[in-house]
């Protein structure tokens, strides 16, 4: 596995240094992608993203350093209407949401971690076993900031990492949001941190980059190993193979979140989503997000 970054490459120097003093917040980008590629441990993450699958895009090729952190799964992966279900042959919605569930379970059992003590479903308000429903999150902007307030506060982790707002899915935005606004709302100090899945680019879907622009990104090249283990992992998730088997396996990216302004759509022109029949576009999932910063008391702009 090779390490490169943005700015140039890590210097020995700096290396010989980190050997000796704390390592500062800043670094957590960098820390996240140099593991395997040394001693190095994994910050405690608590980690955030929409669906079950999109962590095993975000860090699925170092998934057995991550044991210390926690893998929170914002919606079910299950539309509502049982549309994908009946797709993808499950009698029902409560099969397929199951089928999910086990999919992700496999992917964390073949990188030696027991899913069912550190990756979870998000349960809103007071663990009442509701959960979220595949593309629905944009619609419960609020009620997802609050439960997120109470799972930074009980894990308390090292840095939480979340998805960038790229307009690639309704569901990544949402879970963007509701992070910043959550870390907002407690004027925590804990370092957020976010990897890219995909959006729009000029010649269709773009993965695994950031949109242009932002802060610099640590970048982990895989080795051939890191990337087998990779797609052995993605193939678990069999229900979404079709998807999945278009993303590459050669790299894996972080950087600090920056600012985003939630009531202005992630960049110009059509979004990734909108070239779908979804039932929101940019500038909809916009009035979402200023109803949702009334709701929760948090200013406008700067979400
Ligand atoms: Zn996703």
């Amino acid at each position: 596995m090779g390490i490169s970054h943005q700015n140039g490459k890590v210097s020995s120097k700096l290396r010989y240094l980190r050997a000796f003093c704390p390592i500062p917040s800043m670094d957590i980008c960098e820390r996240l992608s140099s593991l395997l590629n040394s001693a190095a441990v994994s910050p405690r993450l608590l980690i955030v993203l929409a669906h079950p699958d999109d962590e095993v895009l975000a860090v699925g090729g170092r998934l057995e350093r991550m044991a210390g952190s926690q893998f929170l799964c914002v919606t079910d992966g299950a539309r509502l209407d049982g549309n994908d279900a009946r797709d993808h042959g499950f009698p029902g919605l409560s099969e397929y949401r199951a089928a999910r569930r086990r999919e992700l379970l496999r992917a964390f059992e073949l990188a030696g971690l027991d899913g069912n003590l550190c990756a979870r479903m998000l349960n809103l308000k007071g663990n009442l076993g509701r959960q979220v429903s595949d593309r629905r999150a944009a619609l419960q902007l609020a009620e997802i900031t609050e439960s997120l307030t109470r799972e930074i506060q009980e894990f308390t982790p090292e840095a939480v990492l979340t998805h960038p707002y790229e307009g690639g899915h309704p569901d990544h935005d949402a879970c963007s949001f509701a992070v910043h606004a959550a870390i907002r709302l407690l004027s925590s100090k804990v370092p957020l941190i976010e990897a890219p899945l995909y959006h729009a680019g000029r010649e269709g879907m773009e993965m695994g980059v950031f949109l242009p622009g932002g802060p610099p990104a640590s970048i982990a090249l895989l080795s051939k190993l890191q990337q087998h283990h990779k797609h052995e992992r993605l193939a678990c998730f069999v229900s979404q193979s079709q998807t999945l088997g278009l993303f590459g396996a050669e790299m894996e990216q972080y950087r600090m979140a920056p600012h985003y302004n939630f009531i202005e759509p992630p960049h110009a022109g059509l979004l990734f989503y909108e070239g779908f029949r979804w039932g929101i576009s940019g500038q909809g999932f916009c009035e979402l997000a200023k109803a949702a910063l009334a709701d929760l008391g948090l200013p406008r702009a700067d979400a």
